[in-house]
């Protein structure tokens, strides 16, 4: 049905198929109602396990008005993953799309503490209980109630942490965490009912969810994807007229690196973030869309809810590579890697924030261990800010390679190999090594028809990059870089392959 006469949308751009935000609510209380009716509600967890599809925000609003937590589970985990992650927020009610039902049926009944799996569509699998008989009433907004919650205490969310280096945690998001996030500026465009936004991130991860989440409350038109493919993304740019996109960088060398013949001149705005972006990603990004002159950035993390830089309605224009400068409720400063003290401009060190946005805490940990005493997260990213207060963030800190005396930022030689016509993916871990400490090796993924040799790639790095960044680990062909699904380099993946010391 067209858009006008249906008021605002959620797309899937796969099929064409939609719901509007009125169904979406209506499909909310019908769903909270019933959950109430099986015992959910404060005190209890319902975890959603889907791709991305229309039923998922019934599901999650849903849920989340009978005051019970939502946690969300990726429908690609391991079982390994499902049992760390499970432990972590022991859900009594799964909900799940038919697929991961399928794929992980064995895994939800061996998670002890789950009691009810609810399952998406029309078919309704034995001891499971559907979704849509659970919707299939009308509760009236008028009498519909919802769960009375305490927004600075209560969790809303648990949501993992991305893992890179170490097992994910469980971040407790509050309610005020995330209504304060919907607060947050983005670009004005006029009249939002014809506006398409497309998000290409998964909603079980923070960046997917949250942003989705602020763009519901917002009233602006969704299109998402059940599962990532570059061609179709660009097909429903075509098709949609999308206007802005939501995305992270993996997304964005995907873009460059695609043969493209869709018009690409509706869109805008492209906001980044979620992980490291090179400049000439951007620069070619930039040249793909014809209408969109800067590629706004933004970092944050699971923990802060959504963005904590950013550089979208900033009063002077954004810089080439930052992440913009603090948002507003948030307080940062940069501290010495050593010596913990406040650093001035253009000194890298560690991140460290607070503000309204933070996470309570991590599930089942002290606060202590990762706010200082005086109430700043600690990220554990590298970055600096200018004279101007723009941020840069340099690597993780875990990730940083230590080569002798030096800090190497992995980032930055994946920024240079990038660059490299016949590279079309890429990733540097440190090696062990004897005497230097470390010494960056790269994993590299090549571009479909080019050949490339290490030796070619290395003399191409040690053309660009000073000394320590050389790639003395070697370079090493493989079929894809290990990423996790907000565009990640699970470098832990690459260390489990990196085998001997040098
Ligand atoms: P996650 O919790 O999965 O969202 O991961 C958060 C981490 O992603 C941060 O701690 C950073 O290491 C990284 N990150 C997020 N945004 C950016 C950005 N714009 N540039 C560089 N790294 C980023």
């Amino acid at each position: 049905m067209a858009n006008e006469q249906m008021g605002l949308l959620m797309v899937n751009g796969a099929t064409g198929e939609s719901i509007s935000f009125g169904e979406i609510a209506q499909q909310s209380m019908n769903l909270a109602l019933s959950l109430s009716q099986l015992g959910v509600g404060k005190g209890k967890t319902v975890a959603i396990c889907s791709e991305n599809r229309l039923e998922f925000w019934g599901a999650a609003i849903g849920s989340i008005c009978t005051g019970a937590v939502l946690t969300t589970f990726s429908d690609i985990y391991t079982e390994h993953e499902f049992i760390h992650v499970g432990d972590i927020s022991k859900p009594q009610y799964i909900i799940c799309s038919p697929q991961a039902y399928k794929t992980h049926e064995k895994i939800f009944r061996n998670l002890k503490y789950v009691q009810k799996v609810i399952v998406f569509g029309d078919d309704k699998p034995p001891n499971t209980v559907s979704f849509n008989e659970l919707v299939a009433r009308s509760v009236r907004f008028q009498e519909f109630q919802v769960a009375d919650v305490d927004g600075t205490k209560d969790t809303l969310f648990v949501l993992y942490s991305s893992g890179t280096t170490g097992l994910p945690k469980g971040v407790m998001l509050t309610h005020l965490n995330v209504l304060i996030t919907s607060t947050v500026p983005t670009i004005t465009r006029g009249n939002l009912d014809n506006i398409y936004e497309l998000v290409s991130s998964p909603w079980y991860h923070a960046m997917g969810l949250n942003m989705s989440f602020l763009l519901i409350a917002k009233g602006v038109n969704v299109v998402f994807l059940p599962k990532y493919d570059t061609g179709l993304v660009l097909k429903c740019i075509t098709k949609y007229k999308i206007a802005s996109i939501n995305t992270v960088p993996p997304v964005l060398v995907a873009f460059t690196k695609h043969a493209n013949k869709e018009d690409l001149s509706s869109v805008r705005v492209i906001y980044s973030g979620a992980a490291p972006v090179n400049k000439d990603t951007l620069e070619a990004v930039k040249k793909m869309f014809p209408n969109v002159s800067t590629v706004y950035q933004g970092y944050g993390m699971t923990e802060s809810t959504l963005g904590l830089m950013r550089d979208i309605g900033l009063s002077s224009s954004p810089k080439l590579g930052s992440v913009g400068k603090v948002g507003s409720g948030i307080v940062a400063k940069v501290v010495d890697l050593t010596t913990n003290k406040a650093l001035g401009p253009n000194q890298p060190g560690e991140i460290c924030v607070k503000g309204a946005i933070m996470m309570k805490g991590y599930v089942g940990k002290d606060r202590r261990e990762d706010f200082d005493e005086e109430g700043f997260f600690r990220t554990g990213d590298v970055g600096y800010y200018d004279q101007d207060g723009y941020f840069f963030i340099v690597d993780r800190l875990k990730e940083m390679i230590k080569y002798n005396a030096h800090q190497v930022a992995p980032a930055e030689i994946e920024a240079v190999l990038l660059q490299h016509p016949g590279v079309r993916d890429a990733g540097v871990v440190g090696v062990p090594h004897a005497g230097a400490g470390e010494v960056p090796r790269a994993f590299v993924a090549v571009q479909p028809g080019a050949s490339v040799t290490a030796e070619e790639l290395q003399k191409f790095v040690a053309e660009r990059l000073s000394n320590p960044k050389h790639l003395r680990g070697g370079v090493r062909f493989v079929q894809d870089i290990p990423k996790n699904p907000s565009g990640k380099i699970m470098r832990r993946h690459l260390r489990a392959m990196v085998d001997s010391k040098l």
